[in-house]
């Protein structure tokens, strides 16, 4: 039996995020990369739904497939945008007949994308905090929710953001999964606010290991990330040096987790853009062992 990380003294705790494959071609390459991203052993991992809802069929077989073929728990994301209650709570039951017992529960953004003006479905949830109220109607589920440690891009403010994961919180989410950031000082600043409007689940930083800064950069901005400085300089001249960025890409994602980790952090959300090299070697980079790995090659070797 291999040890657990905990046990070998590296408190680190990690999930993946999956998205649904759009072509044969990401299917082949999800499910390759699942193979390799299980040994780790992660706590759970998570399929994205899309927006409107556009991706439903794609997310519930992506989840029945890990369900059914993995060792993996797996929780659905799951929108409400452009739904009615009823709509919503069909899905819900489909997923759950399939197995479903942990949603990421979202609101979602408009159909015009991230940043257009959002409209609530009449009829439907109008919010991420009243679908977490409305699982919890329909069943005892494990329901994991959105948090922005540097503001979503349509609130207010961050008081806004604070407030609608305290009704999150209050109607029954189990913890948060933050949006992706890359200053630790913000999320820590974000932390001691949450916890000072008496929210007490875990809030999991989002990491997202940085495949190409460029093209980062045109999605951060409608996600509410902020792209500091630093990482125009670790990745300056990489940009024709693919071996060179993958292996900076890893060190700044695993320095960013051995910083929060100082900070009293041990659980990570990693966004793994459905691609293995660059999630295990930052895991690598951290020193963490790879249960499943380990396990195979005892059994090889009997
Ligand atoms: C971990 C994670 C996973 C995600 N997975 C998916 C996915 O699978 N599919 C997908 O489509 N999207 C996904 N998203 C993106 C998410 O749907 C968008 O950020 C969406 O705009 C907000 O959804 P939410 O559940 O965070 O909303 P909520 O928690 O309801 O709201 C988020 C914040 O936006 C502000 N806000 C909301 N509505 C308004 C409004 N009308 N006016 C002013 N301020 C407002 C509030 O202050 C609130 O704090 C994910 C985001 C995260 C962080």
């Amino acid at each position: 039996m291999a040890l657990k990380n905990e046990a070998r003294g590296r408190n680190i705790r990690v999930s993946f995020e999956f998205f649904p494959p759009k072509s044969e071609e990401m299917e082949g390459q999800l499910w390759h990369t699942v193979s390799e991203l299980q040994d780790w052993d992660p706590d759970f991992v998570s399929v994205t739904y899309g927006a409107g809802g556009t991706t439903r069929a794609p997310t519930l077989t992506t989840v029945t497939r890990f369900l059914s073929q993995t060792p993996l728990a797996t929780a659905s994301h799951l929108t409400c945008v452009g739904a009615t209650k009823e709509e919503t709570h069909q899905v819900v039951d489909t997923f759950r007949k399939a197995g479903v017992t942990h949603f990421v529960a979202l609101r979602g953004d408009a159909p015009g994308g991230a940043g257009a003006p959002y409209q609530p479905h009449p009829g439907g949830y109008a919010n991420a905090a009243e679908l977490v109220a409305g699982l919890k109607e329909i069943g005892d589920f494990e329901i994991s929710v959105s948090a922005y440690p540097e503001k979503h891009p349509e609130s207010h403010d961050t008081a806004a953001d604070i407030d609608m994961l305290k009704r999150k919180a209050d109607n029954g989410a189990d913890r948060a999964l933050t949006q992706f950031f890359f200053d630790n000082d913000n999320f820590e600043r974000y932390l001691e606010r949450v916890r000072g409007a008496g929210i007490s689940i875990p809030v999991v930083p989002g990491i997202m290991p940085i495949q190409n800064l460029t093209q980062l950069k045109r999605f951060a901005g409608a996600c509410g990330t902020i792209i500091p400085a630093f990482l125009d300089e670790r990745f300056a001249g990489f940009d024709d040096k693919p071996e060179e960025r993958a292996k900076v890409a890893a060190e700044v994602a695993a320095e960013q987790i051995e910083d929060l980790v100082r900070r009293g952090i041990h659980d990570f959300h990693l966004y793994t853009m459905n691609r293995a090299p660059l999630v295990s070697a930052v895991l690598d980079n951290l020193g963490l062992s790879r249960p499943g790995r380990e396990t195979k090659s005892a059994g090889a070797a009997a």
